[in-house]
């Protein structure tokens, strides 16, 4: 069989600045598909009409160029490549949801806020965690029509049946979310026709060929439903490797208390950007024989990459280190 081109992505959503522990995800994911003489794409995750913020994607990209992130390929030819953009690529998720709906593999939902709302709450007041209770599955013809004629609005929602079994997670071994049994049938389409993180991270991860997602270890969560949506549409899943989380000295999260996490903020300082490249490295692992003293070229970090080297346990970043 032919060799698969390994082809990798850093998908960012353009809601603030680019900070550290996002540098590090578009870093490991620029340094495996080069290790691999793969390709390595970005793509602007703005569907989240109300998390995107004006100007980030600009500032995001400037960023990235700074630190000599650039994308292998992109819309366009020739290149420089800019990144894909999942706004102008709307009439694609909505093409695949119709497709789940003409299979059966997914529905629409008509429930309401206050629906919704009392679940949680009920939920909440048993002490535990709030679940659809996938009602709108078994609507009858009759009842949609009804709900349709009426001009109530709905979500499209996918079935998920089995999220019981393990899936193989490249740095954390066979991993398991029951995502099914704790959190239900979960959402692909919004009320307002955009799509949700999911069902365009699905669908444009399969048709960029992306062959290895590399991400934080936050979004492991979603593999489950990730991995049930590109059966559902018929598509084989890339593989997975969740990176772990990246903290302060003290485990807490990276934010604006303990020093900027914002890369911007470090660039504007006077931290060259090898010396940041190199900082994100430290505490993460996926190296051999990385010499901890001394900066380390791009290319060298390349040539030194193991996915299999990566860190589970949380890396933590010691800003005394960029003094
Ligand atoms: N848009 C997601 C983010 O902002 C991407 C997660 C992923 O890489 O799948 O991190």
């Amino acid at each position: 069989a032919l060799l698969q081109e390994v082809r990798t992505r850093f998908a960012p959503s353009p809601t603030g600045e680019l900070h550290l522990g996002s540098l590090r995800s578009a870093l490991y994911n620029y340094l495996f598909a080069r290790s691999q003489g793969g390709k390595f794409l970005l793509r602007i995750e703005d569907t989240d009409q109300t998390r995107t913020v004006p100007g980030a994607v600009d500032r995001l990209l400037h960023t990235l160029d700074t630190m000599g992130l650039q994308p292998d390929e992109g819309p366009g030819v020739g290149g420089p490549y800019g990144p894909y953009t999942q706004s102008e690529r709307t009439a694609l998720y909505r093409e695949n949801v119709q497709r789940l709906l003409d299979s059966g593999a997914a529905y629409r939902c008509y429930c309401t806020r206050q629906r919704l709302q009392l679940l949680r709450r009920q939920a909440l007041g048993r002490g535990e965690k709030p679940r659809y209770d996938n009602r709108c599955r078994h609507l009858s013809e009759e009842k949609r029509n009804m709900l349709e004629e009426r001009g109530v609005s709905h979500v499209v929602r996918l079935k998920l049946e089995n999220t019981d079994t393990p899936f193989t997670d490249l740095v954390y071994g066979e991993v398991t979310f029951d995502v099914a049994a704790q959190e239900g049938d979960p959402v692909l389409m919004k009320a307002d026709h955009f799509p949700t993180y999911h069902l365009a991270n699905v669908v444009d991860d399969h048709l960029m060929r992306v062959t290895h997602v590399l991400r934080g270890v936050e979004w492991q969560v979603s593999t489950p439903k990730h991995i049930a949506l590109y059966r559902a549409l018929g598509w084989d899943p890339p593989q997975f490797a969740h990176l772990p989380l990246v903290t302060n000295p003290d485990g807490t999260k990276l934010s604006k208390r303990h020093g900027d996490a914002s890369v911007e903020s470090h660039l504007q300082r006077g931290v060259l950007p090898e010396a940041l490249l190199n900082y994100v490295c430290l505490a993460g692992g996926g190296f051999k024989e990385l010499d901890q003293t001394a900066l380390t070229s791009a290319r060298e970090l390349t040539e030194k990459f193991e996915l299999s080297r990566v860190n589970t346990s949380s890396c933590r970043l010691d800003p005394e280190r960029l003094r």
